[in-house]
């Protein structure tokens, strides 16, 4: 049986509307995911939404509704902008699904079983209009350190895992297998994390100040922390415990792409929650960066929050996709603006992926018809073979940065290349319409090896250009050969259609 490539989102949380971090996680799977479908793989691709816990309470009281009428209504704004990015996901897990409260409680009531959570008295110090818990050390001067008011003492009993005794291994763990966090300098810094011992993690919260979450297996007095509940979905997600033909298929997770600021949650607690529970380590953790918010037009006119719908109605879901992979290296942290987008819009698409289809389809309208002419054989202006090699190994290599770059050469080196054969000129002279017809068939057959990789990238727009050339969604390219040769065929009446990126200015407001 082919082992699924199974990878996930980290569930996201409920306690406000989805923005542009969220869509770039999302986006960053969907490529991926769609990238291996590509390749002929089965792919599982999860995402979901994490509701229980003190902000999603909060937020309910202060809406006065029910945690759980509250959390309803948000999370269709989550699907809704999965739907309008174009994300194609294969199960949306909700915490609060009844399997997923079904599988918590059964870990822990195991791991309880087997000596790794116990329970013991805490102290600490309480802010109150935060709902916080502090400890000693995390006090600024004494006071609340994210609101700097006083503080309670306060002493709670509570659940714990030992994440201590599993320190040492996973220290081991991560030097023996360095490709289970990446990239490298993420790696290195929850190695020097690791550097501190480790305290015991406090699992549970007393209901007397959170009710809103799962309840602890044989405790009406406490319910499960928000992190050890959402971090199991990757687990009761693929069918841990429930449905074992599943889990076979799908465990280890392939991928868990997460935002640099929960690598601690599943670099440290995770790992050591699997090794306890006994099961086997996801294959790779990846974080990302963030996108600052820079550009004094934006910031002015919007504030801090990017509204990924809202760029979606203006400039299209490809091209928020498109300047999200292109703009940095994955891993490091980018910087967005409207502006910078708009730039991106005019040079990369606009005037290069636009630009060869209108001209390529215009031509071949003018002068033979709309009918694709017959290409001469081995005249092929790039290496499709490499192409396609060069573009899965960068995929692979999680850098959709790269393989755009070497889907753009092509346009580029297309584009190029009707500079220098002129196709305007050949069509003056009845001699040379053959070397006009290989111009013509070379340059559609290279919009479509290009339309046939963006369908990981920029789904919509790939689709729209093979339509236009009658080539049906090449939605797996079995064996490779199938994109080594010719992608279109001569005789075919193609449809030029409206411009792919109109100018901006010509938009409808
Ligand atoms: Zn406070």
């Amino acid at each position: 049986m082919t082992k699924t490539y199974y990878l996930t989102t980290p569930i996201y949380y409920v306690n406000g509307k989805p923005h542009i971090g969220h869509a770039y996680t999302s986006i960053l799977c969907d490529t991926f995911a769609r990238f291996h479908r590509l390749r002929g793989e089965p792919v599982f691709y999860i995402t979901g939404t994490d509701e229980h816990g003190i902000k999603v309470q909060k937020a309910a009281i202060e809406q006065k509704k029910e945690p759980k009428a509250f959390v309803d209504e948000i999370v269709p704004q989550f699907k809704d902008l999965w739907r309008v990015l174009g994300i194609r996901y294969d199960h949306f897990i909700r915490t609060t699904d009844e399997y997923h409260k079904q599988v918590v409680q059964k870990v822990l009531a195991d791991l309880e079983a087997k000596g790794d959570i116990y329970k013991a008295k805490y102290q600490g110090w309480y802010c109150t209009p935060c709902e916080s818990f502090w400890t000693e050390l995390q006090l600024k001067e004494g006071k609340c350190s994210d609101c700097g008011r006083a503080v309670d003492r306060l002493e709670e009993e509570n659940y714990f895992f030992k994440l201590s005794k599993y320190q040492d291994w996973l220290i081991g763990y991560i030097r023996d297998n360095p490709y289970f966090i990446q990239p490298d300098y993420r790696k290195n810094e929850v190695l020097g994390f690791l550097k501190e011992p480790l305290e015991d993690l406090c699992i549970t919260r007393p209901k007397a100040r959170l009710t809103w979450g799962i309840e602890y297996p044989g405790s009406k007095d406490h319910v499960v922390y928000v992190w050890f509940d959402a971090l199991l979905n990757y687990l009761s997600g693929a069918g841990y415990f429930l449905d074992d033909k599943k889990f076979k298929s799908l465990w280890p997770a392939d991928l868990h792409l997460v935002g640099k600021d929960i690598l601690r949650q599943h670099a440290v607690f995770w790992p050591i929650m699997l090794k306890a529970m006994g099961v086997i380590m996801p294959k790779l953790v990846f974080a990302h960066g963030w996108w600052r918010i820079g550009g004094a037009k934006m910031s002015k006119s919007v504030g801090n929050v990017v509204d990924p719908i809202a760029l979606v109605q203006k400039y299209g879901s490809d091209v928020l996709r498109y300047f999200l992979l292109n703009e940095v290296t994955l891993g490091l942290d980018g910087t967005y603006s409207e502006d910078l987008l708009v730039e991106r819009y005019s040079s990369d698409l606009a005037n290069s992926l636009g630009n060869l289809w209108h001209r390529t389809a215009s031509m071949i309208e003018k002068y033979f018809e709309g009918k694709i002419p017959q290409g001469k054989a081995g005249t092929r202006i790039y290496d499709a073979a490499g192409l396609w090699d060069e573009t899965s190994k960068a995929v692979l290599a999680h850098d959709p940065r790269e393989a755009l770059a070497r889907i753009w050469a092509v346009i580029t080196r297309a584009n190029q290349f009707v500079e220098e054969t002129k196709p305007w000129a050949l069509a003056k002279d009845p001699s040379r319409i053959d070397e006009l017809a290989d111009v013509l068939f070379n340059l559609a057959d290279s919009v479509a090896h290009v339309a046939v990789l963006l369908q990981a990238f920029m789904p919509e727009t790939a689709k729209v250009i093979l339509e236009r050339l009658k080539i049906g969604p090449i939605e797996q390219i079995r064996g490779d050969k199938e994109f080594y040769g010719s992608l279109v065929t001569a005789g075919t009446v193609i449809e030029k259609g409206e411009p792919l990126f109109p100018r901006l200015d010509e938009k409808k407001p």
